[in-house]
């Protein structure tokens, strides 16, 4: 083939999808519902699921029990009205050796589909009843008389009414002769090193394999470009942020940081040694570092920041820490300012509530550069407050910002060292796949105080094991916390397609709770936190005072509630999600959540480092109000562990990535072929490919590198837009 042709049917990638032979305007109209606009789009429409057609049985060989593929000829189908409202199709099929029965329920369209002689192949689980090998509702495929010389595996592709499965293999088909010559943009290094097909290979494969190991290798090769090419935008674009700015490196060893440690009142653990040393290390260097701490609540990020803080000073730069609400900022101030006047490092909190005098004295500090260390909200972000020279930025609660915010407090400096913390327990591989520009350090122990922290799980009839709990820890003067999913107890409805109860992508969407709108739950068993208050206040907890914190509630008023229940004022707080963030009382140690199935794991998991914060034990009790058997299990995951990590990556496990960060604008939802918990491997090594490429080549062009540079750019035009908010 011709190098030109070859560049022709690369271009054909990026063409709109009507070019393809049999995409009419209506068809091309019903491929845009499905989000499919360009060729590219359609050759990697990925398949639902493969029939492997090599490996059928017999209407007599099928085992019972197992799920498998049969292929036969319908020798009868049959519409059935059992009762008004179930639509049953029962076909007859049949094959050389017996018949088997294939009961279909609700779909009576089939019978328009479905015509006597017809071959079918039909995959599920062979049961036994009435005198029949039977298939209840499995998966169905009408065979076209050319069947077989398209292959032996039949990809099957996520389809609409208006489109057929069967219509859309076939453009899929002609979008790949379409675009048959395209050059593949991996660096031949790489594909030999892997033995990874070429990517031509490797899309007909995915759509019409001959056997199942085909579908695999096409899957790994699709998976490895996948990532290669997200790693590459992600770090060609944290690149950009600093692109002929001058970097500072940091003095890491001076006499602010070393008196820190001196004044330090406890010993770091091994983990927050080591963050510390990751930390200054990238400080140190003479590039702009980008550097993610993650670690639950508890573990101790803040006073690894605080070196980071110190180094700033010692290097006679500033440094300023944004936090996302007042009350986490002031707390900062509270914690690090004894060590940094320890340090001699000279610093201020600044918040929307700052009075005046109070701020003019602040903004005079940091643009003479007398102030070292600014602490802060988004009040940090405002125009006029402008640093003489900021050399470190560190945000803490870093998902709890937009992509924006956090680079108008990166444009204070001229290229300012990052550093972000977050409680969000993002397993090593997604934060790869999503910060795959940013370095990363895991503080995965609480430093241990002595303190254990367990959890219960209880089906609601039997919540008066938690509260006996809770009336213990009353007794010996400890407080309590019963979480509901709902203020009120109007449950606003939402999309119905959404399940599982909160998604994990609300953790910080405070009281923004996502009901699922099963009719049941419209009733009155929801723990309303109102109602729920009023109820254990006259009730269980009648002995001890009871207060309510919810979202909707004024900020004065919230801080007056939480102020009174850090006082032990009050002894129950029954609270929505607001607790989540912001409440530090040592001495709550039990914690009831009502409805816990309502809520994702990580948010749990988020809710439950509420206790256990200071030398006392604690209990965490998750009241479930389902009986699903899957729900439960769930849940049952925060009986195992208590180590935010683990958890997220079973949580992953069961669902699809994104579901941890929230879906928009994630790189990793660009990913269709990768799985992140079962892709680790590939992450890693396509992490550290697109680390090795931009080493030696990082503008990416030389000539081998040229059409993988061009990938890059059109499938993450926008890389800021998959940055991660
Ligand atoms: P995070 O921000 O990660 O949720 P913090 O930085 O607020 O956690 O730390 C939680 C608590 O643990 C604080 O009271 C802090 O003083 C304490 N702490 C941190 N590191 C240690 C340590 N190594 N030993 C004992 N206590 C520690
Ligand atoms: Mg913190």
């Amino acid at each position: 083939m011709l190098e030109a042709d070859r560049i022709a049917d690369t271009l054909a990638l990026d063409e709109p999808v009507g070019r393809v032979r049999m995409v009419s305007p209506g068809r091309a109209k019903a491929l845009d519902a499905m989000g499919i606009r360009t060729v590219r789009d359609l050759v990697t429409h990925v398949p639902r699921r493969h029939l492997d057609l090599t490996n059928v049985q017999t209407a007599a060989s099928c085992p019972l029990g197992q799920l498998c593929t049969v292929v036969g000829v319908v020798h009868k189908a049959q519409l059935k009205r059992p009762r008004p409202r179930l639509a049953l199709v029962e076909i007859t099929l049949v094959d050389a050796t017996g018949t088997l029965m294939v009961t279909m329920f609700q779909q009576p369209w089939l019978m328009d589909k479905l015509e006597q002689g017809m071959r079918i192949a039909v995959s599920g689980k062979v049961e036994f009843n009435y005198g029949f090998k039977r298939m209840t509702n499995p998966f169905l495929e009408v065979l076209e008389p050319d069947q077989d010389a398209q292959g032996r595996v039949i990809a099957v592709h996520p389809a609409t009414e208006k489109l057929s499965a069967t219509m859309v293999r076939r453009l899929v088909g002609n979008a790949l002769e379409a675009c048959a010559g395209l050059l593949d943009p991996l660096p031949t290094a790489l594909r030999t090193r892997y033995r990874l097909m070429s990517r031509m290979t490797a899309l007909r494969c995915l759509h019409f394999a001959h056997d199942m190991d085909e579908v695999r290798e096409a899957k790994r090769r699709l998976a490895y470009e996948e990532v290669l090419l997200l790693e590459l935008a992600l770090m060609t674009e944290g690149l950009k942020r600093t692109a002929g700015r001058r970097p500072c490196a940091h003095v890491v060893d001076g006499p602010a940081l070393r008196a820190l440690d001196a004044a330090v009142p406890f010993t770091l653990t091994a983990e927050q040694q080591k963050a510390r040393e990751e930390i200054l290390s990238r400080l140190a260097a003479p590039e702009a570092a980008n550097h993610l701490l993650l670690g639950d609540v508890g573990t101790g990020k803040t006073v690894v920041a605080a070196y980071a803080l110190a180094a700033a000073a010692d290097t006679g730069g500033q440094a300023m820490l944004m936090a996302p609400t007042e009350v986490l900022a002031r707390q900062h101030g509270k914690t690090l300012g004894p060590l940094l006047d320890a340090a001699n490092v000279s610093w201020a909190v600044l918040t929307g509530s700052t009075p005046a005098a109070e701020r003019d004295a602040i903004q005079a500090g940091l643009a003479d550069g007398s102030l070292s260390v600014l602490v802060g909200t988004h009040a940090l972000l405002e125009d006029d407050v402008v640093p003489k020279r900021l050399t470190l930025a560190v945000i803490d609660e870093q998902q709890r910002f937009g992509v924006d915010q956090r680079a108008r407090l990166l444009d204070k400096g001229e290229a300012p060292d990052a550093l972000y913390l977050t409680a969000t327990p993002i397993p090593r591989s997604l934060a790869l796949a999503v910060y795959g520009n940013l370095t990363l350090s895991y503080l995965k122990a609480r430093p241990n105080r002595g303190a254990v922290r367990t959890t219960h799980l209880h089906r609601k009839a039997d919540r008066g094991r938690a509260y006996d709990a809770a009336k213990e820890a009353l007794k010996r003067g400890e407080q309590v916390y019963v979480v509901c999913p709902l203020i009120e107890e109007a449950p606003e409805k939402k999309d119905a397609k959404r399940s599982g109860g909160l998604q994990d992508n609300d953790v910080y969407a405070f009281d923004r709770v996502v009901i699922e709108s099963d009719e049941d739950f419209a009733g009155a068993d929801v723990s309303a936190a109102t109602k729920q208050a009023a109820y254990l206040q006259s009730t269980v907890f009648a002995d001890w005072d009871v207060a309510l914190l919810h979202g909707r509630m004024k900020p004065a008023e919230k801080q007056e509630v939480m102020d009174r229940f850090a006082r032990n004022e009050s002894q129950v707080l029954v609270a929505t999600t607001v607790i989540e963030v912001g409440v530090d009382v040592p001495n709550a140690t039990v914690m009831i959540v009502e409805d816990a199935d309502r809520f994702g794991l990580s948010q749990l998991h988020q809710l439950r480092g509420r206790v256990g914060r200071g030398a006392l034990d604690a209990q965490v009790h998750l009241v479930a109000a389902t009986k699903d058997a899957e729900a439960l299990k769930r849940l049952s995951a925060l009986e195992r562990t208590d180590d935010g990590f683990e958890l997220a990556e079973f949580d992953l496990s069961l669902r699809r990535e994104g579901d941890i960060l929230g879906n928009r604008q994630h790189g990793a939802s660009a990913l269709k072929l990768v799985n992140i918990v079962r892709d680790r491997n590939v992450i890693e090594a396509a992490h550290r490919d697109a680390e090795d490429l931009l080493a030696r080549d990082p503008m990416l062009d030389q000539p081998e590198h040229r059409a993988l540079a061009r990938e890059m750019r059109l499938l993450f035009s926008s890389a800021a837009d998959i940055q991660g908010g």
